[in-house]
């Protein structure tokens, strides 16, 4: 008895795959008869891949991976930061240190080029390297930055000027009234005044001269109709985004979409979420949250915009990790993160890069900061060498 059933157990596997195979078999002749092409199994040949005709290069300056993960917790699962599809790591290590700084940090997202820490826009020997957005510029596309520190501190100054110190701002400035980007949106209005420059230059009035509408407040920001617009918040530095700070971020990027892509070219966009960066030296958790939390704002009109748009990048990373920051634990449900912080200084870990857009894919894995600006052209399909 045993052995009948177990005859007709394996009669019916036989006669069951006999028939799978005979279905398969029938499947494919169905496919080839169908199939006018010729040999069933060439794969349909796959659309010329899409181009990036705008750019967005966003810095978190001093966003590592747990500030990152901070502000996802923090968000309590609606981050922005989840909506990239493609993700991979940058090391960020200077041409003269294992830690940068953000001079030779930025220097290398922008121009793709290692220098020396505290070097803006120039190789160690001093020889002058060209960002992305005085590339862009050139080939007649939109350009423009908004950063949450002053226009000439060292991420926004590394996009235009050429400086063996990041603190020459006499020289930064005279170099960005002089870069013509079409939008400059920051703080630091003080070293734009003769009086308090050791040349007695007036970069203000170059650029006024240049065609430029100045505007000093979000309100004139906002109701500027140029399409070549500075804004100089503040005299110097701007407070936290928590209490008091205007929306300078969000409303400076919106403005700056609203200019760019007017050119029928495309535009190169630099964005810096720069106090992370001022939080994280001070420790304080609450204010890298918030300034986090100011970043995702930022973050939702970018990707909405690029969603619309289909035809821009949009690569987000840091030029280095700041605070040594350790997430010991908190409660998801609550968006508590418990931090803490091992130095107030720089760190040499890697740091995220997320991607969204033509190309995107091409940032995943381990890049050095260096690789991501020519896969950024790349992208654009444009025979661009770096400078
Ligand atoms: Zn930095």
């Amino acid at each position: 008895m045993k052995k009948s059933i177990l005859a007709l157990v394996i009669f019916s596997f036989f006669a069951s795959t006999s028939f799978a195979q005979q279905t398969v078999a029938a499947n494919i002749e169905k496919v080839k008869k169908s199939d006018n092409s010729g040999s069933w199994f060439d794969a349909a040949p796959s659309p010329a891949p899409r181009k990036a005709k705008n750019i967005i290069i966003i810095i978190g300056d001093g966003m590592g991976t747990a500030q990152v993960y901070a502000s996802v917790v923090a968000q309590k699962g609606n981050s922005n930061f989840l909506r990239f599809p493609f993700s991979g790591f940058s090391r960020t290590y200077s041409h003269n240190k294992y830690t940068t700084d953000s001079g030779a940090g930025g220097t290398a997202i922008v121009s793709g080029h290692k220098t020396d820490n505290k070097h803006i826009g120039v190789l160690a020997d001093g020889t002058p390297v060209e960002s992305f957005l005085t590339t862009c510029h050139n080939l007649g596309m939109a350009s423009g930055f908004v950063v949450t520190s002053s226009v000439l501190d060292a991420t926004p100054a590394s996009t235009y000027a050429h400086a063996p110190y990041r603190k020459m701002f006499d020289t930064i400035s005279l170099h960005m009234s002089q870069c013509g980007f079409d939008v400059m949106i920051g703080g630091g209005l003080s070293n734009f005044r003769p009086e308090n420059r050791k040349d007695g230059l007036n970069p203000l009035d170059t650029l006024i001269k240049r065609g430029y509408d100045i505007t000093y407040s979000i309100e004139e920001m906002k109701k500027s109709s140029s399409n070549r617009l500075v804004t100089l918040f503040c005299e110097n530095y701007y407070g936290p985004v928590a209490p008091g700070r205007d929306p300078i971020l969000t409303e400076g990027t919106k403005k700056a979409l609203d200019i760019l892509t007017k050119n029928p070219k495309g535009f190169a966009l630099m964005i810096e979420g720069s106090q992370i960066d001022w939080a994280c030296h001070n420790n304080d958790a609450a204010y890298m949250e918030a300034e986090l939390a100011d970043f995702e704002q930022m973050l939702k009109i970018v990707l909405d915009f690029a969603e619309r748009d289909g035809n821009t990048l949009v690569v987000v990373t840091a030029d280095h990790e700041t605070g040594g920051l350790v997430l010991l634990g908190g409660d998801i449900e609550k968006g508590k993160n418990e931090c803490k912080y091992t130095t107030d200084g720089h760190s040499g870990v890697m740091v995220p890069v997320f991607s969204f857009g033509p190309g995107a894919e091409t940032f995943s894995g381990i890049q050095n900061n260096i690789d991501i600006l020519p896969k950024v052209y790349k992208a654009m399909g444009k025979n661009i060498t770096i400078k």
